[in-house]
């Protein structure tokens, strides 16, 4: 069947070899997989799951109870008090935007420690001028880069140390920068110092790509808040849309008035048919997201093999699963990234092409040939055209079509 590809039998051979040496690796993944699927199992079970939790509401949606089972399920899995998983959140972005609206007033200061946050919030926040911004209702903005791909801990104490902070940002996942993603360890380490100087700052964790990767959530290590998306992992690959947020009980109150009304919270929002497909995905979540990590290891073990530089290493830990590739030349990282889109089941005779991305200063190529738009859980590739031409890799409903997409990218780079 590979011939069917025009796979090529030394490519074959070589993943062979790939999988011979990436064992360890997997044989730790999949440990962390059952661990999840234990934790995931016992929340479906306290929660005594039915089929009645798979109807909905319209309207309103007062009196949800698969709605309201399935936050159940989320804040036990993630460690929280409580949490808010809606599909009237319409990205990973506006729960995040929802969550910093809500916790943010007039004259309080944000600070990012871990550099510029995520591209969609620079709107959001002020960094790039827009009239419905933080800044724009008087909120301030700091941040500290990261220093040597840790925290820059002196002067976050420092900073910490001075007051008048309301919120600390911290993302986990690296985004488009080589930086490298950021462990629960280190992120444990840096909520204790920061919480010791002063415990009422708000710790809220931009967790989009890490959730079920490691076996702790950032609130069971002292975060307040954790926010993602669920065309990400915890969607499972099901889940059409929709976004999370959870936390403490207090702060998914205010979050939740902000989504919805002053006064009404949590207590409305219509699921209109979606609870089973939220059900059904995180239940597979910590199985797609070990896919995903198991894609990520193999693409990363062959391309070193190939004599690409890769980051992180097959055998290095992980915090997220993204993979980035260093192509070195533009054409090779446009050649694989076509490739990942040929080897996917959806729009497989689509062919991407680099172009000028609104907010970016050089043309990006986006490969994703996914059920549901956009969604990253899937194997999906992209990459600014820009020196040295990196790839960021991540997905894989199974490991199976992971594997088979990265054969098919790379076949197609020596190909061409
Ligand atoms: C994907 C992502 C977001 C935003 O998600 P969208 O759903 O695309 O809006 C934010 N932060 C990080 C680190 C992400 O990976």
């Amino acid at each position: 069947m590979y011939k069917e590809f025009g796979i090529q039998e030394n490519l074959i051979n070589l993943a062979n070899t790939v999988e011979n040496k990436i064992c360890k690796e997997i044989k730790k993944v999949d440990e962390n997989c059952i661990y999840n699927s234990l934790k995931v199992l016992k929340a479906f079970q306290n929660n005594n799951i039915s089929d009645i939790h798979f109807n909905s509401t319209t309207g309103y949606g007062y009196s949800d109870i698969g709605r309201d089972a399935i936050e159940r399920i989320f804040a036990e899995v993630l460690g929280a008090e409580e949490a808010l998983v809606r599909s009237q959140f319409i990205s990973g972005t506006h729960a995040l935007t929802v969550a910093l609206f809500a916790l943010l007033r007039p004259n309080d200061t944000l600070l990012s420690i871990t550099g510029k946050p995520y591209d969609t919030l620079d709107e959001v926040i002020g960094i790039v001028k827009n009239k419905s911004s933080l800044q724009s209702f008087g909120v301030k903005y700091e941040q500290i880069d990261l220093k040597e791909n840790d925290f820059d801990y002196e002067k976050i104490i420092q900073r910490v140390k001075k007051g008048n902070i309301k919120v600390i940002e911290i993302q986990r996942s690296k985004g488009y920068s080589t930086r490298e993603s950021l462990c629960i360890n280190k992120l444990e380490k840096v909520i204790h110092m920061i919480k010791n100087i002063n415990k009422e700052i708000i710790i809220m964790v931009d967790n989009c790509y890490c959730e079920f990767v490691e076996n702790k959530t950032p609130l069971e290590v002292g975060a307040d808040v954790i926010v993602g998306s669920l065309i990400k992992n915890l969607g499972g690959g099901i889940a059409p849309n929709g976004a999370y947020i959870a936390g403490r009980k207090n702060l998914i109150e205010l979050c939740a008035e902000r989504l919805t009304v002053p006064g009404q919270g949590k207590e409305v929002g219509p699921t209109l048919g979606i609870n089973k497909s939220f059900l059904q995905g995180i239940y597979m979540a910590p199985s797609v997201v070990a896919s995903s990590i198991k894609t990520a290891i193999f693409a990363s073990c062959i391309l070193e093999e190939l004599g690409y530089k890769v980051s992180p290493k097959y055998n290095e830990n992980r915090a997220d699963i993204v993979q980035n590739i260093e192509f070195g030349s533009a054409e090779k990282l446009i050649q694989y990234c076509k490739g990942i889109q040929m080897g996917s089941a959806i729009d497989s005779k689509s062919i991407p092409e680099p172009w000028d991305m609104p907010g970016y200063n050089d043309k990006v190529i986006m490969a994703s040939g996914s059920f549901t738009q956009g969604s990253s859980i899937e194997i999906s590739c992209d990459g600014p055209i820009r020196q040295p031409y990196i790839a960021y890799m991540q997905g894989g409903l199974t490991y199976e079509y992971g594997k088979i997409a990265v054969l098919i990218a790379i076949n197609n780079i020596y190909e061409k």
